[in-house]
């Protein structure tokens, strides 16, 4: 892995002098982390897969085509499954796999997690007529949390369990502060989820020997990792211009929206992905209306629950009962003074750094099983 942390520096300081319409400091972020993921994912690769498929891993974007020759990528193509894998797990092996991650971590955390299934604080059946998605529901002192998902057995939901799980056990820990304290603004809000699933990942991963359905399971994982860190920096990228045009120039027509969109996306894909038709999908992200400035915290807090992880994974033992005090502190502190307590300091961009080497180590062990199976 090769970080251009001149070119970081440089756009971090440029950055830092414009006047912006979202927090600075969070603008900053996004650069340090599209900088480097510009060093880290700077060329396109293309690996067909055993079924006629192929798996482009492009500037930033990991997508894939059900095309059956090489070719460019449609926008609508991207996120389709590289797998024909269907099997099943059923909920009960699903329960065990997920509060054994969470154990092999942390009794008390394993505990608190086994209570959730124990206790019936899970509605995770698909049923006629509910609600689709996922969430977790921390609600008031002295109520406990809910867990909301529609399971289905593939994967995914299993790290999805482990998702929602994880911010059971931050919502469960933070508790006793009380309402106002307990809970997280969103950069660090996704903290435990983000480690929860990173957890699970790994026992998914070390339980499979089938280097395809590995292959599998680690694209999945490069595909939710980008689609939360670097599409989201790209639609950050695509907020600032908009608002800053419209702060400039005044209203804008829906064209040149659309416009600044394609920049913004085709920065993102390179020259990997055609997004002919593409101009007016930025009309479908709820975000940009509804919470302006909001899509960099995905980014933000994927990364930096990826680099207490990585920590974790070299320090091991001694890490366990500071990031559980993390939890313990909720929203009580900013997350400058929360990163304190597991030994990262914020304010070094290498700490961003860190998460995305952790994405890089995945797509080289992706395009190392690729080229096993014979399909790099
Ligand atoms: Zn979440």
């Amino acid at each position: 892995m090769v970080h251009d942390d001149n070119a970081v520096t440089r756009l971090a300081a440029a950055v830092s002098r414009m006047p912006t319409w979202a927090y600075r400091s969070m603008v900053r972020v996004m650069v340090e982390c599209r900088a480097s993921s510009f060093a880290s994912f700077g060329t396109s690769r293309l690996m067909p897969s055993d079924d006629g498929k192929y798996v482009l891993w492009a500037a930033g974007s990991g997508v894939v085509s059900s095309s059956t020759s090489l070719r460019l990528l449609s926008a609508s193509t991207l996120s389709a499954p590289v797998s024909s894998d269907t099997r099943k797990v059923p909920w009960d092996d699903a329960r065990r796999i997920v509060v054994d991650a969470y154990s092999e971590f942390s009794d008390e955390a394993g505990a608190i997690v086994a209570r959730f299934f124990d206790d019936n604080w899970i509605d995770g059946p698909v049923r006629p007529d509910k609600r689709t998605g996922a969430f977790c529901a921390t609600t008031v002192p002295g109520v406990h949390p809910y867990v909301l998902m529609n399971y289905t057995g593939d994967r995914r939901s299993i790290l999805t369990l482990a998702h929602e799980l994880g911010h059971g056990l931050h919502g469960v820990l933070a508790q006793p502060l009380g309402l106002f304290n307990s809970s997280t603004p969103l950069t660090t809000a996704e903290t435990a989820s983000v480690f929860g699933e990173a957890l699970t990942f790994e026992l998914l991963l070390a339980n499979e020997d089938d280097p395809r359905r590995r292959l599998d399971l680690l694209t999945g994982r490069i595909e939710d990792a980008i689609a939360t860190t670097f599409r989201q920096i790209a639609m950050n990228r695509f907020e600032h211009a908009v608002h800053t045009e419209r702060r400039d120039q005044g209203e804008l027509s829906p064209e040149r929206i659309g416009e600044l969109w394609l920049e913004a996306q085709n920065a993102l894909f390179a020259d990997s992905v055609s997004t002919e038709g593409y101009m007016p999908w930025w009309s479908y992200i709820p975000h940009f209306t509804g919470t302006p400035g909001y899509v960099y915290a995905y980014a933000y807090g994927y990364l930096f629950s990826l680099a207490i992880y990585r920590r974790y994974l070299s320090e091991g033992e001694t890490m366990v009962e500071p990031y559980l005090d993390l939890l313990r502190a909720g929203g009580s502190r900013s997350p400058e003074e929360l990163a304190q307590l597991v030994g990262l300091d914020l304010t070094d961009p290498a700490i961003w750094a860190s998460g995305i080497d952790a994405l890089a180590e995945e797509l080289d062990e992706a395009e190392r099983l690729a080229g096993e199976l014979g399909l790099g």
